[in-house]
């Protein structure tokens, strides 16, 4: 490094072992209701990645802050500990699981500590031991119990050279092949566990209106996951196999149905199986669901519609959805593009039903004009608008039409559909919570009874299949019911089980007979804030809501939504890429601590943008953070040794030290709701302009700034800071003579509002710019005098009174006020300018408060143009020169 920095890994050192000592950052179980903020527990995979980093700066900052607001806070830490990686890590280095993940946790614990996060680490969970997963068992039990929990048939992927089931990412590549020989990877049927989310579809989505510290991207997401669609289901009569149902949101569009299509899985699809040679060879070979076009084979079948009674032509297709909705629908080409693609391709008829609405004017030339139908022949024309060609519906618009014919044809009735689907649990590893089942060929599937739970994992045994299934002794029990010889469930639960209710644990982790303690959960629940990925808008944070409605619905859990607010923090990129291993273009976090200090890598990822933006690591970025920390240690440490030299009262100028202290209150009103935002970029860089404030100040003053002012921006810089950089802020606390932990200490306070400071500063910032606009037109060479003028009081009334003012004639209304029409024509003039700008008015300060806030900069003005500066008010001028003042906009004259 070029230039000297500060000994931050002593610093950093020394106040970690200060806060362990003092067990800084513990929750006590007495307190009533803390500030629960929390990250998302991360995956134990090595080390900590800057994703990791940016993620957890973010709720240890704003922990911090609520701290210094005076909160009892609680901000906890585990480890999402279970999962695949492990067991193909242990694998290759021929470990076990276990092992590998628990010096993982290790490696990972340390770094958070070197991170200076300040976690309660009492409550730390880590999901693979017994103490832990045993409640899955305990919440798969009572979901099960409940009747939330059923087994049925699903398909799983397959290698039929391993003899083995393998999960989705186990399944490589666009040829599907086993991951570890390569094999095609089949599709077969296993009985499966599933929770029923999908009963709680509908307060699933309602709720989403709800929460309004979520992100609109999240909540949306969620929607659409959900997909909750309101139509119609009619009933096609389908030769040889009686009434089918099919699902439609467009049941306005029936008259344009000219196929039906059944899904490769649906009963009649199968039965065509075993009959039909090209439904067989379609279905096992040429069906692709996840591709871009749609594909089908025409049966021999018709189906009649329900309203027309016409005879349509029955296709399988893979584009039909067993799982969504009947499996069935029918097709109409050109209302729905993806029929329509379907259709052109198979050169099926497509006509058009439904037309736009006639222009007004066309309407009022021939009220009995037909709409002209859209065309149709390239893309399907998919919006609501009037029928055509429908028979006794023809010119109803599309929802009355809905309405009749959901109400008049036979059969038909409304409907709601989902895209949600049950959650199935069942995973074919040995790295998870096993399933509390035991297989009884007389009992079918059974409930290991509470209290033998938990049902631990045995030995990692390392095998091409499942290791639970190689586990012999482990496997062969009895059966709880009858006593017969049985065997264990071999399934363990995905591990979003282990997530969707582990905040919950951490309000009482001891507790060895409950999941969690109820009362102190119903005194401390929900999640203030939540802080984690996008990637996780959907599954996690979908499931963790389910659960907790599950939990106040069967345990008496008081919320019914775990997380009140979330921010969906952005990635830290390296040239526009997002980092990653395989790239190889990874920034360790390990490294910025070594050279720089954690300080400096949190204050650099937190000012560089606002939490929900991606940002790019700029290593220039991290160097000149840490040169900033540098300066502001030199600059507390040079202080208190002038402090120490003179001793005395400076004899600086008031007015600089006035507008220093109305700079601190700014900076301290403005960094408060900015935190309390999450809009750390800001308030940072409010708190880090103070700094370059107060060096400006001690500059000006040759280095004997007044000692009270200076100290007291000096502490609010330092407690502005200690959310994001706590060991150095910790050390420069105690420089500036505090007793105690800076993580204790209070927020500074200021009398001032944000939006007064913001108009002085505003006041200020526009007087500048006029001077320099002035002196540059008139081309001033070296100006002997600036005077800058500050509004007459009239004028400041007449401002409040034409915002105020309902009036439509505003100059009548303030010719009522006798001192604003003693100004006469100058008057008038101002009267018309605010009636001009009505709409455009804001309020500015009272021309007491702008004399004083200009007094206080005119230091500045004067430094600027290096020319003496006066404040002067109103009624101290002549009066041609103090009408040219209005509020907020004092007047300027300049002598050369
Ligand atoms: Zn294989
Ligand atoms: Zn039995």
């Amino acid at each position: 490094m070029s230039e000297e920095g500060y000994d931050h890994a002593a610093v950093e050192r020394r106040w970690q072992e200060a806060w362990d000592d003092a067990d800084a950052y513990r929750t006590s179980d007495d307190v009533e209701d803390p500030t629960y903020v929390l990250g998302m527990y991360p995956y134990p995979s090595g080390k900590l990645h800057m994703g990791h980093v940016r993620n957890y700066t973010i709720t240890d900052a704003y922990a911090r802050f609520r701290r210094m607001q005076g909160d009892d806070v609680l901000h906890p830490m585990g480890w999402d500990a279970f999962g695949l990686p492990a067991e193909n890590a242990a694998k290759e280095r021929d470990t076990n699981p276990r092992d590998w993940t628990l010096d993982c946790i290790d490696t990972m614990k340390g770094q958070m500590e070197s991170m200076g996060f300040g976690y309660d680490w009492d409550r730390e969970v880590t999901t693979c031991e017994p103490e832990y997963y045993q409640w899955n068992q305990w919440l798969f039990r009572r979901f099960h119990e409940e009747g939330l929990a059923e087994r049925r048939d699903a398909d799983v992927n397959w290698c039929p050279s391993c003899e083995t089931v393998l999960a989705d990412e186990q399944v490589e590549g666009d040829d599907e092949l086993c991951w570890r020989c390569d094999t095609p990877v089949e599709q077969r049927e296993l009985d499966q566990w599933f929770l029923s989310i999908t009963d709680y579809a509908d307060e699933l989505v309602d709720y989403i209106d709800e929460l309004e510290g979520w992100p609109d991207s999240v909540r949306q997401m969620q929607r659409n996951w959900i997909g909750r669609q309101h139509g119609t289901r009619l009933t096609f009569e389908v030769d040889g196999y009686g009434d089918v149902e099919a699902f439609t949101t467009r049941a306005d569009t029936v008259y344009g149905a000219t196929f039906f299509a059944l899904a490769p899985d649906h009963p009649i699809s199968e039965d065509l199986i075993e009959s039909d040679e090209d439904v067989h060879q379609f279905v096992h070979e040429e069906a692709d669901p996840d591709g871009d076009e749609p594909n089908g084979v025409r049966t021999d079948l018709t189906a009649t519609n329900p309203v027309t009674g016409e005879e349509l032509p029955v296709f399988v297709a893979d584009f039909v959805l067993s799982d969504v909705g009947t499996g069935a629908l029918m097709g109409v080409p050109a209302h729905d593009q993806r029929d329509h693609d379907f259709a052109s391709k198979m050169g099926l008829p497509i006509e058009p039903v439904v037309a736009p609405e006639p222009e007004a004017e066309d309407a009022d030339a021939d009220e009995n004009a037909e709409p002209s139908p859209p065309d149709v022949s390239e893309a399907a024309w998919p919006e609501d608008g009037v029928l055509v060609n429908s028979g006794e519906y023809t010119g109803l618009d599309s929802e009355t039409a809905r309405e009749r014919i959901t109400a008049d044809v036979d059969g038909a009735e409304e409907a709601t559909q989902y895209r949600l689907r049950d959650w199935g649990i069942s995973r074919q590893r040995y790295w998870g919570t096993p399933i509390p089942i035991i297989h009884c060929d007389d009992c079918g599937p059974v409930l290991v009874p509470e209290e033998d739970l938990p049902v631990e994992l045995p030995e990692f045994i390392n095998t091409t299949g499942n290791p639970l299934d190689a586990a012999e002794e482990w496997k062969q029990t009895t059966c709880p019911d009858c006593g017969a010889d049985a065997t264990r469930e071999t399934d363990t639960m995905d591990t979003f089980v282990d997530s969707s209710w582990y905040f919950l644990r951490y309000v009482s982790p001891g507790r060895d007979d409950v999941p969690f303690d109820l009362d102190r959960a119903n005194d401390w629940m929900p999640v203030d804030q939540y802080v984690g990925g996008i990637e996780h808008a959907v599954m996690h944070l979908l499931y963790s809501r389910f659960v907790t409605k599950t939990l106040a619905d069967f345990e008496g859990l008081e919320e019914r939504e775990p997380f009140t607010n979330l921010l969906a923090q952005g990635m830290v990129q390296l040239e526009g890429q997002k980092m990653s291993k395989s790239k190889g273009n990874v920034v360790s976090p390990q490294r910025i601590v070594e050279e720089y200090g954690a300080d400096t890598a949190r204050l650099f990822m937190m000012q560089a943008a606002q939490p929900e933006r991606d940002f790019d690591w700029s290593e220039e970025g991290v160097r000149s953070t840490y040169h900033f920390l540098t300066r502001l240690k030199n600059l507390v440490e040079e202080f208190d040794a002038e402090a120490e030299s003179s001793g005395s009262e400076s004899d600086g100028d008031d007015a600089v030290a006035g507008y220093v202290a109305d700079e601190i209150d700014a900076t301290v009103a403005i960094a408060r709701e900015e935190y309390d935002d999450l809009t750390f970029n800001v308030a940072l860089r409010e708190a880090q302009d103070l700094v370059g404030t107060l060096r400006q100040y001690r500059e000006f003053t040759d280095g004997e700034p007044d000692p009270d002012t200076f100290q007291r921006g000096l502490e609010a810089a330092v407690r502005l800071l200690a959310p994001v950089t706590p060991h150095l802020a910790e050390e420069l606390h105690g420089e500036l003579g505090n007793e105690g932990l800076v993580v204790d200490a209070d927020w500074p306070s200021v009398d001032v509002d944000r939006e007064t400071a913001e108009k002085r500063r505003q006041l200020v910032e526009n007087t500048r710019e006029d001077v320099r606009q002035i002196i540059d037109v008139a081309g001033i060479e070296e100006p002997e005098r600036i005077d800058v003028v500050v509004t007459p009081e009239w004028k400041y009334d007449a401002l409040e009174i034409a915002i105020e003012s309902e009036a439509d004639n505003l100059i009548s209304e303030l010719m009522q006020e006798s001192h604003i029409r003693e100004q006469g024509d100058a008057a008038a003039a101002y009267g018309q300018d605010l009636q001009a700008e009505r709409e455009a008015l804001s309020h500015t300060l009272e021309p007491d408060a702008e004399y004083d806030a200009l007094q206080s900069a005119a230091w500045l003005i004067e430094r600027e143009f290096d020319a003496p500066v006066r404040v002067v008010r109103a009624d101290e001028v002549e009066e041609s020169v103090a009408n040219k003042a209005e509020p907020g906009r004092p007047a300027i004259e300049i002598e050369e």
